[in-house]
């Protein structure tokens, strides 16, 4: 059993943090600019004090997230979206690591087949989003049919355009039934892909990882920025903001969206449920 003594001791979001957060959240209707945001930027946090304060982060969200699943009232929802090798897969290994897996599900999204394709593009979303006390986390989402599908043209323009308007309306549904969204994309430089694709076909242990269809999408690096920046300006919401981290230094994507996740939780302040009244009395023998 931990002993959370005072984890929540210390005050919540400190106000730098909240500006932080603020600097990285996409305001409604502002484009994100990706091309003048830094991949590299460190956010003021500091290498050698990343890893304790990620500890720190996470045994706050472990906290909030026990209330959640205690209180089954609400639900969170985490999505990220990147570009190959930004780190979908290591961020969530590393924010979510001590979390009680009961009340945790994460969801990888890959090309639809079978009876997903058979159905809308957001059936199989709609089908994976998180229960009541639930916190869930997608690695690709209902973002790849205004992404991948619009860059490699898998359906027309005009079927493509229209998604905008039902993934808002969509999100803003789970928003007002309970569910709070929040996005990340996670901004990595074309450089930093190339080095981390390269690691990826030198490591045994890696190179699982590694699909040639990796490097069409990187020849079309551009065409997926521009499709990034219009799919974050077109959804990002007041129900559910999208935030771009800057994704070149592993250590500060983790952190940043750590606290991006305990912002937003505390943000909604679950509640352990009232207990029943007149246990006071009582002693077990
Ligand atoms: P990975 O996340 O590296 O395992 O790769 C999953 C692949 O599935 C990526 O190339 C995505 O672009 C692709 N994918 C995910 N969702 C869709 C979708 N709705 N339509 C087409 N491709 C998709
Ligand atoms: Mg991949």
């Amino acid at each position: 059993m931990k002993n959370y003594g005072d984890v929540m001791s210390s005050s919540p979001t400190s106000r730098s943090t909240a500006l932080l957060l603020s600097g990285l959240r996409v305001s409604p209707g502002d484009a994100p600019g990706l091309k003048g945001r830094s991949t590299k930027a460190t956010l003021g946090f500091h290498k050698e004090s990343a890893e304790t304060e990620l500890l720190d982060t996470r045994l706050k969200i472990d906290l909030l997230q026990q209330r959640l699943y205690a209180e089954q009232k609400r639900s969170v929802l985490l999505v990220l979206q990147a570009m190959d090798a930004a780190g979908k897969d290591g961020t969530i290994r590393h924010i979510l690591s001590g979390l009680n897996p009961a009340g945790v599900q994460v969801t990888s999204f890959k090309a639809p087949a079978g009876p997903e394709a058979a159905h809308d593009y957001l059936w199989r979303v709609h089908a994976a989003c998180p229960a009541k006390g639930e916190l869930g986390v997608f690695n690709r989402s209902h973002y790849e049919d205004v992404l991948v599908v619009r860059v490699k043209k898998f359906v027309p323009p005009k079927q493509w355009r229209r998604r905008y308007g039902h993934i808002r309306d969509f999100e803003q549904m789970l928003s007002d039934e309970g569910t709070t969204v929040v996005k990340c994309f996670l901004h990595v430089s074309k450089q930093e892909q190339a080095d981390r694709l390269q690691d990826r076909l030198d490591d045994p242990e890696k190179r699982w990882k590694f699909r040639a269809g990796d490097l069409d999408d990187r020849t079309l690096w551009l065409q997926f920025q521009a499709a990034y920046e219009e799919a974050i300006r077109q959804t990002s919401t007041a129900a559910a903001p999208w935030y771009v981290v800057p994704a070149d230094r592993n250590w500060v994507r983790n952190l940043a969206v750590a606290r991006i996740l305990l912002y937003t939780l505390e943000r909604l302040d679950p509640k352990v449920p009232e207990p029943e009244t007149g246990l006071d009395d009582i002693r077990i023998v």
